[in-house]
C-alpha cells in the first residue's frame, strides 16, 4: 500500500531515535517512528508487561524456540530451556565469532539494560570520540543527557546498609584490598522506588531480580523520560512490530522508506512504504550497519561512503566470576542494578562493573561484566551468495580482553587466595568472551558520516545511534550515545531545517 507522508521518520526507538524525535518534534517537526520490537504496553497473562530474569518465556526473546542466556551454565547445569517463538525483548543476534545482545521493542537497549549511566572520564575523550569538542561535551551534552535520563547517584548511607547490595560492598572490599580504585556509577533507576522495595512497600523489580527481559517497575528506560517527553509535544507518532527494509532516493526529492509489518511469531503480514523529506538512522550499532551495507552493495545506496560497515567493536566486554571464602557471602538478595565498578583503565585498560548474580541463593560468586581497550575492530559485509550481512569477528579476538581483565582479578584472586568460578559459561570455561552488550561504530562519526552524523552522499540522510563510536567508549555507553545525538541533531535542526 502507498503510505503518508513524514517530514521525519526514525528508524529505531533506542537512545539515538528518542532523542532525535524529542528534539524534532519540539522544533515543529513531525516525525514518525518505526520499531522492529513490539510496544511493551500491556499486560501478559501473569498481570505483567515483562517476565522475570529467573524465569524466561515467551516474552523474553526475539525469535528463538529456545533461551539463550548471558550466564549459560551454573554448577555444571545447563540453564537454557526451550520458549515458544516471539517477538520477545532481547535479541541474541549471532554473527558466527560473537553474540550481539539488543533490546527489542519501543525505548530499545533501554529495556533490557541495567541501567548503569556512566560518563567517561574527561581524559579518555580523545580516544573515544577524536573529532568531537570535549569541552561542548562536557559543558553542555553531557549534562542534558544526564538530565533528560534521569541518571542519579544511590544514597551512599543507604548502600552501606542494605543487605541487596552485601555483593557490592564484598566487591569493593577486595578491590580495595588489592588497591583498585573503586567507584559508584550512577544508573537510571528510581532509588526511592528500590528503599521502598527493600522495605516491603511496594512489588519488588530490581530486588525480584528483573533486569534482562524488562523491569516492571523502578527503572526509567527511555518509555519514561525520552519517548514519554516526546510523545507529549503531540508530533510523534510510533508504529511498533514494523522493521524498515529498504530506503531509496525519489526523484520529487526525499526519500522512500519501505518497511514489513511483524506478527508475534516473526511473520510478515504486510509491506507498507512511507515517502520522507529525512531520514534518521538509529537501529542501534548492529542494525543501522547491516541496513546501511546492505542497501550500499544491492544498488539502493550506491553513494554511500566507503566506510560504512567498519570500525566495528564490542566495546571490549568481558565477563568472568570469582569463588569467594564461605566468610565472604555476597548475598541470597542481590539487587539486579549495578552502582559501582573497579577502575583500572589507566594502568590496565579495564574498567569492571560489579555485577549481581540474582540467583535468590547464597553463591558466594562475584559477577563482573568488564569494558576494556580492545584494539580489534571488526568491518560488517554484503553476503551476496546467502543475502545477509556478514560481521568478521573472531572469538580469539577477546584475547587483549582477557589479558586486561586479568590485570585485576588473578590480582585479587592471588591476594584473597581465591579462583575464577568455571561453571558460569560452560563447563570449565573461565571467561565469557562469547558476547557483547555494547556493539559500536559500523557508521562511524566523520568516516561514514561528517562529524554529526550526515551520511555522505545523500542530503537528509543521518545516523544518530551507536554506530557512530568507533568501537570502544571506555565505559557503559548509553550516556555517550545519548549525548552524542544531543549534539548533532541540535546541529541538525538549526543548519538543514
Ligand atoms: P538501541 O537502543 O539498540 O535501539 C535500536 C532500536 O532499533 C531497537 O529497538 C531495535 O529493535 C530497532 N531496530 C533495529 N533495526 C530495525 C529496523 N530495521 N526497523 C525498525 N526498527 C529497528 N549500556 C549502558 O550504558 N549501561 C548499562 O548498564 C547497559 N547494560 C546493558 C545490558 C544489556 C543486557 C544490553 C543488551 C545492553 C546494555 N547496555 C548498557 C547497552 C545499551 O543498552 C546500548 O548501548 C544502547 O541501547 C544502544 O543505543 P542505540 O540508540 O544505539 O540503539
Amino acid at each position: 500500500t502507498a503510505g503518508a507522508h513524514v517530514p521525519a521518520l526514525v528508524i529505531g526507538t533506542g537512545y539515538g531515535g528518542s532523542v532525535a524525535a524529542l528534539r524534532l518534534a519540539r522544533a515543529g517537526v513531525d516525525v514518525h517512528m518505526i520499531e522492529m520490537g513490539m510496544a511493551w504496553d500491556s499486560a501478559g497473562p501473569d498481570g505483567k508487561v515483562f517476565a522475570n530474569t529467573t524465569a524466561p518465556d515467551y516474552r523474553s526473546f526475539w525469535l528463538r524456540t529456545r533461551t539463550k542466556q548471558p550466564i549459560s551454565n551454573f554448577l555444571g547445569f545447563p540453564l537454557d530451556k526451550d520458549v515458544p517463538r516471539y517477538t520477545g525483548i532481547l535479541d541474541a543476534e549471532d554473527f558466527g565469532g560473537i553474540l550481539i545482545y539488543q533490546g527489542r521493542g519501543v525505548g530499545g537497549g533501554s529495556l533490557v539494560n541495567g541501567g548503569m549511566a556512566v560518563t567517561p572520564r574527561r581524559e579518555n575523550f580523545g580516544e573515544i570520540l577524536p573529532s568531537v569538542d570535549a569541552g561542548e561535551m562536557y559543558e553542555v551534552y553531557y549534562p542534558r543527557a544526564n538530565a533528560g535520563l534521569g541518571v542519579s547517584h544511590v544514597d551512599p548511607e543507604w548502600w552501606e546498609a542494605t543487605d541487596c547490595y552485601q555483593y557490592a560492598r564484598v566487591g569493593r572490599k577486595h578491590a580495595q584490598r588489592s588497591g583498585f580504585p573503586f567507584v559508584f556509577v550512577p544508573n537510571v533507576y528510581d532509588w526511592d522506588y528500590m528503599e521502598r522495595e527493600a522495605a516491603g512497600t511496594v512489588p519488588e523489580s530490581a530486588l525480584a531480580g528483573e533486569v534482562l527481559y524488562g523491569n516492571n517497575h523502578g527503572k526509567k528506560s527511555l518509555q519514561q523520560t525520552y519517548l514519554a517527553e516526546a510523545s507529549a509535544t503531540g508530533r510523534v507518532a510510533i508504529s511498533p512490530l514494523h522493521r524498515v527494509t529498504s530506503v531509496a532516493p525519489r526523484d520529487a526529492g526525499g526519500y522512500t522508506v519501505g518497511m514489513e509489518q511483524l506478527d508475534t511469531t516473526g511473520g510478515t503480514i504486510g509491506s507498507k512504504t512511507v515517502t520522507a523529506d529525512r531520514v534518521f538512522f538509529a537501529a542501534g550499532s548492529a542494525g543501522t550497519s547491516t541496513l546501511l551495507t546492505r542497501l550500499k552493495a544491492t544498488g539502493m545506496l550506491p553513494r554511500l561512503s566507503s566506510e560504512i560497515g567498519k570500525g566495528w567493536g564490542d566495546n571490549g566486554n568481558v565477563m568472568c566470576g570469582r569463588a569467594n571464602h564461605l566468610w565472604d557471602p555476597t548475598g541470597k538478595l542481590q539487587s539486579a542494578m549495578p552502582t559501582a565498578g573497579i577502575d583500572n583503565w589507566a594502568d590496565g585498560g579495564a574498567f569492571a562493573e560489579v555485577a549481581p548474580l540474582p540467583t535468590g541463593i547464597e553463591t558466594y560468586a562475584s559477577f563482573y561484566l568488564s569494558i576494556t581497550r580492545n584494539p580489534h575492530r571488526a568491518e560488517f559485509t554484503w553476503n551476496a551468495g546467502a543475502g545477509r550481512v556478514d560481521l568478521d569477528w573472531r572469538t580469539a579476538w577477546k584475547q587483549p580482553s582477557i589479558d586486561a581483565a586479568k590485570t585485576i582479578f588473578d590480582r585479587i584472586n592471588a591476594k584473597e587466595g581465591t579462583i575464577y568460578r568455571t561453571d558460569l559459561f560452560g563447563s570449565y570455561k573461565i571467561w565469557g568472551d562469547h558476547l557483547t552488550y555494547h556493539p559500536l561504530g559500523g557508521a562511524v562519526l566523520n568516516k561514514a558520516t561528517d562529524n554529526h552524523g550526515r551520511l555522505h552522499g545523500y542530503p537528509g540522510l543521518y545516523v544518530v545511534d551507536g554506530s557512530l563510536i568507533p568501537g570502544n567508549a571506555s565505559v557503559n555507553p548509553f550516556v555517550t550515545i545519548t549525548a552524542l545525538a544531543e549534539r548533532n541533531v541540535e546541529r541538525i535542526i538549526a543548519a538543514d531545517l
